[in-house]
């Protein structure tokens, strides 16, 4: 069976090696094992079950989220000569009514649907009268609540298992936290023992966070790196990607916005001159990037927090699919939690519990100091773990010693409760710096006793402590509502009974020296 396999990855494909895990997979569902396949962007999901979709008597039907992933496939696989078809809203009558044709006369070997389009009466009963050898459904983790792409219509793929039932069935994702992985087993009915997960660990990109302080001269200097080079800036509105495109231009560099507010022949027009080098920069919002795949990107920028790490990884993947080195520099600045906490704020509660968690990754992402690709890694539920992986901004730079700052830390404990623990930590540390703001004055909080005894350091170096109490736990942000909080452990600090250690620069500070270099 295999070496049918090969010989169609060989002569159908034109590749002379399978990449890690397509042969398993392609092995284990063949041999009419339903497989669930995780693996990350890029890394050639489509030829697990496009191979035994040709090697399969019967039809494949895919299950695929999104108009324009369809097209691509279908147009992708007519070329190399494999007759697939897909069925959505975007045909015309007689478009829809020849593929229909197709399939009962049995021409085509793989039927791309949406998962609305699948489960209408008239497609199934069409549907069950032809041989169906195996269901797949792409991006399986919008199955899941857990997931960041949760879509309701997937959780009644199940009913397939009663039409289809001879069929074999295939789920694949880039993205699954071990939860997601589970969640997908359940809603399909999914044995976990033929789950395959491939590498997440990405060894030629480089993972770098900064503190976000002038994000436009950061990205100046970080371009310098980059002259005529690919990449992408992920910005988090509209409204900024136009607003950065129009200062890089007028800096000089060959740049190109994309967002949902362009008309659809300018996105494809700007999408198209990226991918030809005729313009190095794309400066786009997360719309911009599906199935793309442009081999020579350098770098990914993101200018503000994004909303998860299944999206970051998915985004940064997008860099290096040459296998040669490419950088990734994310931009962490605090009010950016608070313009995602805007978003959450608008979901429905049961929306903001899943946003909330999301969140709280990425955020502990940004913040850690420890090895940031082994964070990304086990976050997919891959086991991972290393000392040194040479590649990321904490990895690299020599760790400062921690100090003792227990006594700074009661104060800023003090100052949070004696405020209600309702304020952020720009605010504690004006209260503790003794300003005069008109907010801390109208509050009466120049009346309290934490007022002015925060004098020994300046606004950044507390805003770095406070992010090391957070990240130590010794303090609560509450997402949710937005201000900082006392948990048991501010407590014990409060009281002397624990100590508190920290270091006065951080760890992307000094891994701002390393890119100057
Ligand atoms: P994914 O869906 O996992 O993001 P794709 O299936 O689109 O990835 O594959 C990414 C790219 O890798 C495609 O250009 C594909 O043709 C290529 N590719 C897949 N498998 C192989 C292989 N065995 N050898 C060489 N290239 C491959
Ligand atoms: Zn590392």
């Amino acid at each position: 069976m295999i070496e049918q396999a090969q010989h169609v990855l060989k002569h159908v494909f034109g590749y002379d090696n399978f990449r890690p895990l397509q042969q398993e997979v392609i092995t284990n569902i063949v041999s009419g094992k339903d497989t669930l396949v995780i693996m990350p962007t890029g890394g050639g999901k489509s030829l697990c079950y496009q191979i035994p979709a040709l090697l399969f008597s019967g039809i494949t039907i895919v299950v695929s989220p999104l108009i324009s992933l369809m097209k691509d496939q279908v147009e992708q696989l007519t070329q190399l000569g494999v007759s697939a078809v897909f069925l959505n809203s975007s045909l015309s009558v007689q478009e829809y009514q020849h593929n229909i044709d197709m399939i009962l006369r049995k021409e085509v070997k793989l039927i791309y649907l949406a998962p609305e389009t699948l489960l209408q009466s008239k497609i199934l009963s069409l549907l069950s009268t032809i041989e169906i050898a195996c269901v797949t459904i792409d991006e399986a983790h919008c199955i899941s609540e857990w997931g960041h792409e949760f879509r309701p219509e997937y959780r009644q793929l199940l009913q397939l298992r009663s039409i289809f039932s001879h069929a074999v069935y295939v789920a694949l994702t880039a993205t699954a936290t071990p939860q997601v992985q589970k969640d997908i087993c359940n809603n399909l009915n999914l044995d976990d023992q033929n789950t395959f997960i491939a590498s997440f660990n990405r060894t030629n990109l480089f993972l770098q966070v900064l503190p976000k302080k002038n994000p436009l001269q950061q990205t100046s200097q970080f371009l310098q790196n980059f002259k005529q080079q690919s990449g992408i800036i992920y910005c988090l509105t509209r409204r900024q990607v136009d607003e950065l495109t129009a200062h890089l231009h007028y800096q000089g560099y060959s740049v190109l916005p994309y967002h949902a507010g362009l008309s659809d022949e300018e996105r494809a027009k700007n999408q198209d001159r990226f991918i030809r080098d005729d313009v190095s920069i794309i400066v786009a919002t997360v719309a911009f990037g599906m199935g793309i795949n442009k081999p020579n990107i350098r770098f990914i920028l993101h200018y503000d927090l994004p909303k998860n790490i299944e999206g970051y990884y998915q985004q940064i993947g997008r860099a290096g699919r040459d296998g040669l080195p490419a950088q990734c520099l994310l931009l962490f600045g605090y009010s950016d939690i608070q313009k995602l906490r805007y978003f959450i704020e608008r979901m429905t509660e049961h929306e903001q519990t899943h946003a909330i968690t999301h969140l709280q990754a990425i955020i502990g992402y940004a913040e850690t100091e420890n090895c940031r690709r082994e964070i990304l890694i086990n976050y997919f539920g891959e086991d991972y773990s290393t000392d040194n992986c040479k590649l990321c901004d904490n990895c690299l730079s020599e760790k400062t010693p921690k100090t003792d700052v227990t006594v700074a830390a009661q104060k800023f404990l003090s100052c949070v409760k004696r405020t209600g623990e309702i304020f952020g930590a720009s605010y504690i540390v004006d209260v503790l710096r003794g300003s005069n703001s008109a907010k801390v004055i109208s509050n009466n909080h120049h009346q309290l006793s934490t007022y002015n005894i925060g004098l020994e350091y300046s606004k950044d170096t507390w805003m770095l402590l406070a992010r090391q109490f957070i990240q130590q736990g010794v303090l609560v942000q509450d997402l949710r509502l937005g201000g900082l909080k006392l948990n048991a452990n501010s407590w014990l600090v409060m009281r002397g009974q624990k100590v508190v250690r920290a270091r006065f620069t951080s760890s992307a500070n000094r891994s701002n020296k390393l890119l100057d270099e």
